[in-house]
């Protein structure tokens, strides 16, 4: 049994209120897999990089265990580079460059010891990409998780249409749930998103939390309210990481189950901005873990008397 995390590998320039960072270590995968292995320690990685990409980094993802036989390097090309501007209030930012470089043919090949995947997360990538994720496993994952973004609904629409009739939970945020269905109303939006095919649908909402919608249910996730918030990005895939990485540890799938995972997933991207890139996620403590798990509970906790 094992889970597969298949994103983006990227080298990121971002800029904050508080700061610049250059070629940093990010991209989907390395955010949600070192999420996932928090809670689960079968975690195996499908992605490319290129040239440019430090080596150094994959020896911190073998101390956490996450398997990297499927992470393709091209030694001819260089890799995949996003820069990104933060607005001052952290909530929005500005793609200043997608550089899709390694990522513009990268062919996801599943190896052979990874057919016993249980858990799938398609973190960002092309949809068509996704799809033949999907399609290269030879058994159906239990569960498969789908994270995208706008720049794939400008220019692959049709693609990302296909890729999320094959899905069981779609996470994205709440302007991309209003472009991707054309409804101002989140629940309008989600009715219309999860009538084109994922059983379960995820509004990131980023300091304000998260919504599940399914099983006919809502439920709302706070997010942590933090007195320092220093580089958001990546805060999404290691929501989903952490999300898909509780799922994986209780093992089966469902709406209760479901709501925990949230609320982890919502931990674990609370530590995830307060540093750039991936750095506050390679050594947590499960103390640390608990203690925040203690603070969510806390937090939206109330009696009516
Ligand atoms: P998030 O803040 O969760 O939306 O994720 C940000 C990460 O996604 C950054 O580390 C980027 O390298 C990566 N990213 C940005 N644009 C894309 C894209 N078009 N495809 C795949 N990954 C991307």
């Amino acid at each position: 049994m094992s889970l597969i995390v298949i994103g983006s590998v990227a080298l990121d320039d971002i800029e904050t209120p508080f700061g610049k960072a250059d070629k940093i270590v990010g991209g989907a995968a390395p955010f949600a897999c070192l999420a996932a292995s928090y809670f689960y320690d079968k975690v195996k990685l499908v992605g490319i990089i290129g040239k440019n990409f430090p080596k150094s980094e994959i020896g911190v993802w073998h101390n956490h265990h996450i398997d990297t036989e499927g992470l393709q390097v091209d030694e001819e090309r260089l890799n995949f580079y996003w820069s990104g501007k933060y607005h001052t209030d952290m909530n929005s930012r500005d793609t200043l460059e997608t550089g899709l470089n390694v990522l513009e043919d990268f062919d996801p090949i599943i190896p052979e010891a990874y057919q016993d995947c249980e858990y799938l997360m398609l973190a960002n990538l092309a949809p068509s990409t996704q799809q033949t994720a999907i399609k290269r496993l030879k058994k159906r994952p239990k569960l498969i998780v789908m994270d995208t973004m706008n720049f794939w609904m400008d220019i692959a629409l049709n693609d990302l249409l296909e890729t999320i009739k094959l899905i069981d939970v779609l996470t994205i945020n709440d302007a991309e749930a209003r472009q991707l269905s054309g409804e101002y109303s989140l629940v309008k939006a989600a009715n219309k998103i999860l009538s084109m095919g994922p059983k379960y649908l995820i509004i990131k909402k980023g300091e304000h939390g998260a919504l599940l919608f399914g099983e006919g249910k809502i439920f709302a996730a706070p997010a942590l309210p933090l007195e320092d918030v220093f580089d958001p990005t990546g805060a999404g895939d290691t929501f989903a990481g952490g999300f898909i990485g509780y799922m994986a540890k209780v093992g089966e799938v469902n709406f209760t189950n479901m709501k925990n995972a949230i609320i982890y997933g919502s931990a674990l991207a609370s530590f995830c901005v307060e540093t750039f890139g991936t750095e506050k996620l390679k050594n947590l403590t499960k103390q640390e873990i608990d203690a925040r798990i203690a603070q969510f509970v806390s937090l939206s906790k109330f009696e009516i008397l």
